[in-house]
């Protein structure tokens, strides 16, 4: 049987952020993906939130995104646009970038760190014992691992497979998407009525003055809204002429359509993201309205959470239990994303005297300064806290990605985190820290550092002495060379002292 140390069932953008995360660490790691190549049909994800660019940074590959999409301020709350222009990150903005080509780029990196990818088959089941998993796969076959991970989408075999719960809501609205040609030209942009919003539009777009700019020619991009919550059946293109019909009296010819599809607001968690040797990421744990824009955002943050737990437990540097740090840190992370786009789909309702009322409201409050910061700090990713206890405003939160000083000259913080390695990093008196026992698995490095410390929404905050980040860019450790506290952090997160 074909053995992986790991095997990741799907290679969307979760998938495949996840196996380059795995892949930088040394372990070696399969992916089993349905699509016989990374083409997508449909347009599904717009783009990329701040601190999924800052997480590409992390590895240096954001220029490679930036240098395909339109940077915007792309951050929103129901109908309100939310600028992060001043935010204190090297990205105060989002990226229009359609999903195709978020997951083509990643695919390329990927494929540099020479990931087997196994295409054009199923994963249809697992048996997992206390040794490992065995993959079932739709040719016939079983590929065995240590741990198989279910990046495999809403509809996860996986999760089915292996009996986890995915309690939540059913969807109350739905709407079809789809890529067509059209007889009669017609007039693009959004509409909104009472049966809800709908758009015409061109894949091909430039955002110009904060403004999107549509292409002139090219297949037609529409979203309509349906006027009852249809079953997550194959749409047709008879559904969507009867669809247009209802909303604009006419189908505008509708016809050759490269891709129809439908969505919901469904919204549902699972319940947890671990059982045993099987690991849950993306959409396989969570779903959601694509209000706000978050879904993808999410599950590329959750590969890049789990990524360096799941490397160190399969090199046997930590134990299993590190994995159980992953669920504490990404179900609350996701729950508040299923929250929030819970409100934003019953704001966004069809018009009614009161819901207008409270849309009024809603916009009014979101253009005070607290409420805007607060509500683009979520949506955009920058506030993540994880919670590892009382301290300093660092600790569990994004590391900023400084301009620091060292002995050989300019560095960026998020620089040191290329490799994907922990990093200890001293700004007081250099050569202090002594980790020696973990010398094979953090970097320690000494720095200056001259400017303001400022963090997204919680503004300044006192300058740490020295800090412990881990390799997703989250601080583990805050503190001062004397504390006893750094050698239980460094065993926490990266496992126990090397033997002298
Ligand atoms: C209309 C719409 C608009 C959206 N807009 C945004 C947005 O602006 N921003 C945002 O962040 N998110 C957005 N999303 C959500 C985003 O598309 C998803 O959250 C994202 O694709 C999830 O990535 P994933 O890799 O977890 O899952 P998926 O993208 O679903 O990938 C799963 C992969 O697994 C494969 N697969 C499935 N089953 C199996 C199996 N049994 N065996 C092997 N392979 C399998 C599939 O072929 C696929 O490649 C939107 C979604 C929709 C529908």
């Amino acid at each position: 049987m074909t053995e992986h140390a790991v095997v990741i069932a799907g290679g969307g953008p979760t998938g495949l952020m996840l196996a380059g995360e795995l892949a930088l660490a040394g372990v070696d790691v399969a992916i089993v993906e349905r699509r016989p190549s990374q083409e997508l049909a449909g347009s599904r994800s717009g783009g990329l939130h701040s601190r999924t660019i800052e997480v590409l940074d992390q590895r240096g590959i954001a220029d490679r995104f930036l240098a395909e999409g339109q940077v915007a301020q792309v951050a929103g709350f129901a109908f309100n646009r939310l600028d992060i222009s001043d935010f204190p990150t090297r990205h105060n903005y989002g990226l229009g970038l359609w999903q195709k080509h978020i997951e083509r780029i990643l695919a390329g990196w990927v494929d540099e760190l020479a990931v087997t990818i196994y295409r054009a088959r199923d994963v249809t089941g697992l048996t997992q014992d206390d040794n490992g998993v065995d993959v079932h796969l739709s040719d016939g076959e079983s590929i065995r691992a240590a741990y198989l991970v279910g990046c495999d989408g809403g509809r996860s075999v996986v999760r089915k497979a292996a009996g986890i719960e995915f309690p939540g809501w059913d969807p109350t609205t739905s709407a079809l998407l789809a890529e067509v040609e059209v007889a009669e030209e017609p007039e693009l942009g959004i509409r909104q009525d009472e049966l809800g919003t709908h758009s015409f539009g061109r894949a091909e777009y430039e955002i110009l003055d904060g403004e999107i700019v549509f292409a002139d020619e090219g297949p037609v991009g529409v979203m309509v809204t349906e006027r009852q919550p249809a079953p997550s059946t194959e749409p047709t293109l008879r559904d969507l002429s009867e669809a247009l019909i209802t909303v604009y009296g006419t189908d505008y010819g509708v016809h050759s359509p490269t891709w129809i599809t439908r969505f919901t607001d469904m919204t549902r968690q699972a319940a947890s993201y671990r059982d045993g040797r099987v690991l849950l990421a993306g959409d396989a744990a969570h779903v959601h309205s694509p209000a706000g824009g978050q879904g993808l955002n999410t599950g590329v943050q959750d590969a890049v959470n789990l990524g360096w737990k799941l490397a160190q437990v399969v090199k046997e540097l930590s134990p299993p239990s590190l994995l159980d740090t992953y669920h504490l840190e990404r179900h609350p992370v996701a729950a508040r994303v299923l929250r929030n786009t819970m409100a934003q789909v019953a704001l966004m309702r069809p018009a009614d005297a009161r819901l207008e009322a409270l849309r009024e409201t809603v916009a009014e409050l979101l253009s005070m300064d607290e409420p805007r910061k607060r509500f683009a700090g979520m949506l955009s990713g920058l506030d993540i806290h994880y919670d590892l206890g009382e301290g300093h405003a660092l600790l569990g939160r994004r590391m900023p990605d400084l301009d620091l000083v060292t002995a050989d000259g300019p560095l960026r913080v998020f620089t040191l985190l290329h490799d994907a390695r922990p990093v200890l990093l001293n700004l007081g008196e250099p050569g202090g820290f002594d980790i020696t026992p973990w010398g094979d698995r953090v970097q320690m490095i000494d720095a200056e550092y001259v400017g303001t410390w400022e963090l997204p929404v919680l503004g300044a905050i006192t300058a740490p002495s020295a800090v412990l980040i881990r390799p997703d860019g989250y601080v583990a450790w805050v503190g001062e060379l004397a504390d006893q506290g750094l050698a239980d952090a460094l065993a926490t997160w990266f496992g126990p002292p090397a033997a002298a």
